[in-house]
């Protein structure tokens, strides 16, 4: 099940998310090998095409704190629903570039999980030519 400490930091920042439209409040959790943990909240906006999403929310912000993929544990998406929730394309694709392939992808409602990784959840994804 769930690291503990990881759900109970996931479900701190789904209480904040921003979904005034929606009200589908997801959170995503990255473990960084030396515990950090690092969290975001999806946040949308009255334009639509301007929502973000908990899991670019927290990827976008590991950049901006430097983090090196590297370093990067595993992340963890929450959403509080019956079923689990899976990361939309744009995600994936995001998570292909800023993850390695082989980084841990769980997938929890708090009761139940599942778990990937960047590879399986987005196959042979678009990369530039180095
Ligand atoms: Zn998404």
């Amino acid at each position: 099940m769930t690291d503990r400490r990881i759900l109970e930091e996931a479900q701190s920042a789904a209480a904040n998310a921003y979904v005034p439209y929606s009200h589908f409040p997801v959170a995503a959790v990255l473990e960084l090998k030396d515990g950090t943990l690092l969290s975001g909240c999806n946040v949308e906006n009255a334009s639509y095409g301007l929502c973000m999403c908990a899991e670019r929310n927290v990827l976008f912000m590991s950049v901006t704190c430097g983090v090196p993929k590297e370093e990067i544990a595993s992340l963890t998406v929450y959403a509080p629903t019956e079923s689990l929730t899976t990361p939309c394309g744009a995600c994936r694709q995001v998570m292909a570039e800023l993850l390695e392939p082989d980084t841990p992808v769980i997938v929890t409602n708090g009761t139940q999980e599942k778990r990937y990784t960047v590879r399986s959840l987005l196959p042979d994804s678009f990369m530039l030519a180095p």
